[in-house]
């Protein structure tokens, strides 16, 4: 034993062979090279999830440790959406009003960075927390935003993704993508994902597993530190055979989580528990899974009913800016002769449109207990004079009490998994919204929700 040790101890006292030969790389890929290396461990040690409870069939509770955020973050969790980092109407001073660290995880797109600043400059200032200045928030970068950024799947070919952003189109090839993903160094990141709505050909769609799955290669393979942060997309379209083949897919592959894109395209609600539980059937447990497309109440939870842990937050924008707010209650409990009696056209059970002249006079806050700064600070009368006269406060403070509502929704969520009675929280929710549902899909075939939405701007 003793000559064991000696014989190591020689061994490596004897000078190391470098890592990177002279003859074949020069002094600058070297140093790119270590530096990629330092983050990739850094990552690794930064990203971390666990899951907590799993108690009520797929649903899970976990918690997550990311990056710049001081404390874990609980699962299921909601994303905030952002616009170049920030949300689009809460100013950076108000975001400490909202619940910490529930609202410490952002969701941006790389694709808003691609007119300006450039890729050096936000490099040269050190990254997206830098620059907006939110060092304690962690972002995770997404090429879909569902807001500003919509897959255009006629436009996408084997170079690279195609969307529709509010400067046109734009084909984003995976190069592109991740020099601005070096630049933003966000903490979390999704590879890029060639989307396709449920009605597309078989043949089509098995083109975008290939072409998914040959993206994530080529962003894995541009940046050595990409495993410790990426989120391999995962789509697949309707088909069941072609969701479980992209899963399988990227699970050979050195990636850190799942991001699983393709849904709220035109799959109806009642063909989608399958296609979900299709794909979480075959991920590790111990590793996160954030989904696209899924923004509606009764959508979360259908997410979360598969084993979901992150959720995007475009419906808090589609809500604040057509002037409505939440108010169903968080407890699953359904209120008899709830006040969506006094509301106007286009809300129901969930929410009501303080736009309404019902609310002119009423001097009461959004929702009665609601701590949200709104609630504490302001009347339904003062936001339907804010509204009616177009002023931008009225979606300052809608945005504030939705996304306090919101992630109030996902705390009773997370308390219902905790507690082994997700099912019946479930449940009841969906019969609380029963009657409203119903009409709709009637009216409207078996499309709802913002699935309906995505629909409707695809055509
Ligand atoms: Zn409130």
């Amino acid at each position: 034993m003793e000559l064991h040790l000696h014989f190591l101890g020689w061994l490596s006292s004897l000078p190391q062979p470098s890592r990177f030969p002279s003859s074949l790389f020069s002094e600058e890929e070297k140093r790119n090279r270590v530096q990629e290396e330092e983050e990739h461990e850094k990552k690794e040690k930064k990203m971390r999830f666990i899951v907590k409870a799993c108690r009520n069939g797929r649903a899970r509770e976990g918690v997550l440790h990311l990056g710049s955020c001081p404390t874990a973050i609980e699962t299921p969790s909601l994303l905030l959406s952002t616009c170049k980092g920030l949300p689009f109407f809460i100013t950076r001073d108000l975001l400490p009003s909202l619940p910490s660290p529930d609202s410490h995880l952002l969701q941006m797109s790389p694709l808003h960075f691609f007119e300006c600043p450039s890729a050096t400059t936000i490099s040269n200032i050190g990254g997206l927390h830098q620059m907006v200045g939110l060092h304690e928030h962690c972002f995770v970068a997404a090429p879909r935003d569902s807001i500003l950024g919509l897959p255009d799947f006629e436009g996408t070919n084997k170079l690279g993704a195609s969307f529709e952003t509010t400067g046109g189109r734009r084909l984003v090839k995976p190069a592109e993508y991740m020099k601005m993903i070096s630049s933003l160094k966000p903490d979390l990141w999704a590879s890029l994902a060639d989307e396709v709505p449920a009605w597309v050909s078989e043949k089509r769609n098995q083109m975008s597993v290939d072409r998914t799955v040959r993206w994530l290669d080529d962003c894995i393979g541009i940046n050595l530190a990409a495993g410790a942060s990426v989120l391999g997309a995962i789509v697949g379209g309707s088909s069941l055979d072609e969701r479980r083949r992209c899963a399988q897919e990227v699970l050979k592959r050195n990636v850190a989580g799942y991001w699983i894109g393709g849904f709220g395209l035109g799959e109806s609600m009642e063909e989608r528990p399958a296609l979900l539980a299709a794909v979480t059937d075959l991920l590790p447990e111990e590793r996160p899974r954030q989904i696209c497309g899924l923004g509606l109440p009764e959508e979360v939870l259908q997410g979360v009913a598969a084993g979901i842990d992150l959720f995007e937050s475009t419906y808090i924008y589609h809500l604040t800016l057509g002037g409505s707010a939440l108010t169903f209650p968080l407890d699953g409990e359904e209120r008899h002769g709830y006040d969506s009696l006094l509301s106007d056209i286009g809300s129901d059970r969930t929410k009501i449109n303080l736009r309404a002249t019902v609310y002119r006079k009423d001097t009461s806050p959004i929702v009665n207990g609601c701590c949200c700064y709104t609630c504490q600070n302001h009347t339904r009368a003062y936001l339907n004079h804010l509204l009616n006269v177009h002023e931008m406060l009225a979606h300052i403070l809608l945005e504030i009490h939705n996304t306090y509502h919101y992630l109030g929704f996902f705390r009773s969520i997370r308390k219902a998994i905790k507690s082994g009675d997700f099912n019946l929280f479930h449940q009841r929710f969906i019969e609380g919204r029963r009657d409203h549902l119903t009409p709709v899909a009637l009216c409207s075939g078996p499309c709802i929700g913002s699935s309906q939405e995505s629909r409707l701007r695809w055509t």
